[in-house]
């Protein structure tokens, strides 16, 4: 069902920059108002939400719209659709996100059964996947919104392959290489990649005080320096865990800072993308 919503459904975090936060996994919808146009960052899980997000947009701008996705995981970009039926014609995304979504969106459609039936059934309208047609690798780019700037850009793999962030002026929206109030999942991630991405994050702290995640609350760079700091602190106890042949490297998980889900994924992942270089670097 459709939720109704407010103009003050919209939280605003800097001077043209505002986060939606949908109520399913509280997953972070984010709008950035030009003087031409506006970019709204991801697009919710199907249909449902798509039409609650392009509701709560119009009651604050009547401007053309462009779509950026953060990553390839179904609640960022299921969306699409909805949005590309209601005139968006650019859709942003990291090259790799852009492939990955390709490859395997119609495999992720189960995943949102619960909140979008429709979408898991690839039934209706608006649920057809509609796949980025502009990609960023990576260079930089800048998104003209008129008298406006925001920047596209990717600072390495982590949560994914092809995590793109979004800067307007002091804000940064993070995707899900940034988590709030649930834990980190790294089902497709590259964790030691990630260590270094979350690194570059905080070492451009200057340039982004404030932090939107891909879910929960709006947070700052102390929060990212912690989740960093949890991600390096896991990263050790599974390399000692995983290069003790004869501990059973699953012990590990009920020790990590991370949920026995994530864990596993982690030390999967881990073991899955370690090069030699990860194994002999003091971490
Ligand atoms: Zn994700």
């Amino acid at each position: 069902m459709t939720q109704k919503p407010t103009e003050s459904s919209w939280e605003k975090v800097g001077e043209r920059a505002y986060v939606l936060t949908l109520p399913a996994f509280k997953a972070n919808i984010g709008l950035v108002i030009g003087d031409e146009r506006a970019v709204v960052i991801d697009t919710g899980a199907g249909p449902g939400e798509a039409e609650t997000i392009h509701a709560a947009i119009r009651e604050v701008t009547d401007l053309p719209l462009v779509v950026v996705n953060t990553h390839a995981h179904a609640d960022h970009y299921f969306g699409n659709a909805y949005f590309a039926a209601h005139g968006v014609k650019d859709v942003w995304a990291h090259s790799a996100a852009a492939e990955a979504m390709e490859s395997a969106g119609e495999k992720q459609r189960p995943l949102v059964a619960d909140s979008e039936p429709a979408m898991a059934a690839a039934d209706g309208s608006w649920t057809e996947l509609r796949l980025p047609n502009k990609t960023v690798a990576d260079e930089p780019v800048d998104l003209d919104l008129g008298g406006y700037t925001v920047t596209l850009f990717h600072l390495g793999r982590g949560h994914t392959s092809g995590d793109l962030l979004v800067g307007s002026g002091n804000v940064l929206f993070a995707g899900d290489l940034v988590e709030e109030g649930a834990h980190p999942e790294f089902e497709d991630s590259y964790p030691y990649e990630w260590r270094k991405t979350l690194g570059k994050i905080i070492a451009i702290d200057e340039l982004y005080s404030v932090v939107v995640p891909g879910h929960g609350r709006v947070v700052d760079p102390d929060y990212v320096r912690s989740q960093l700091n949890n991600l390096r602190q896991a990263i050790r106890m599974c390399n000692t865990a995983i290069h003790e042949a004869s501990v059973d490297y699953t012990k590990a998980v009920p020790v990590l800072p991370y949920g026995p889900t994530q864990s596993r994924h982690l030390i999967l992942r881990l073991k899955a993308t370690e090069t030699t270089a990860d194994q002999i670097l003091p971490h």
